[in-house]
């Protein structure tokens, strides 16, 4: 267990130091802003779709802790190529993981398992979803994540 708890902090620093899809990619079509006021953790996030209607592009900027910024790198990794309804259910199964409730599925959640520690430091918990939320507040066509939402946690 703990060779697995180095292995999973090892990505989680590895997606800090060297974040997937940073910046803003060529296409887009939804841009959203979330901003965590506990930790600082700001993101913009940026999607676009194919007309397949399946995530095309997707990229992000922003400044925050490791935790955060290791969080939008994987969920921006997992996302290229699902559908709307598909980033919906990622959403629900990542929240469900951090948060500690008994609903993950490991096939559906494959990489981001890595943040599974973070249900252990309710502080972080937020840190950990800023991407996804601004994600959905994305999805819902909105341009910032509203601090109602955040602060639900
Ligand atoms: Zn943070």
């Amino acid at each position: 267990m703990s060779n697995l708890r180095e292995l999973y902090q090892e990505v989680i620093f590895d997606h800090n130091r060297r974040p997937r899809n940073r910046g803003r990619p060529d296409r887009v079509d939804r841009v959203s802003e979330g901003f965590n006021a506990l930790c600082g953790d700001q993101i913009t996030l940026y999607l676009a779709f194919g007309d397949d209607g399946c995530i095309s592009h997707v990229g992000f900027e922003g400044q925050g802790c490791a935790i955060s910024t290791a969080s939008a790198s994987l969920m921006t990794d997992a996302l290229r190529g699902k559908t709307e309804s598909e980033a919906d259910e990622l959403f629900q199964q990542f929240y469900g993981l951090v948060m500690g409730r008994d609903t993950a599925d490991a096939q559906v959640l494959g990489k981001l398992q890595v943040l599974v520690g973070v249900q252990e430091f309710p502080a972080r918990v937020k840190c950990a979803t800023l991407a996804w939320h601004t994600m959905q507040a994305a999805l819902r066509g909105e341009s910032e994540v509203s601090e109602a939402v955040l602060n639900e946690q």
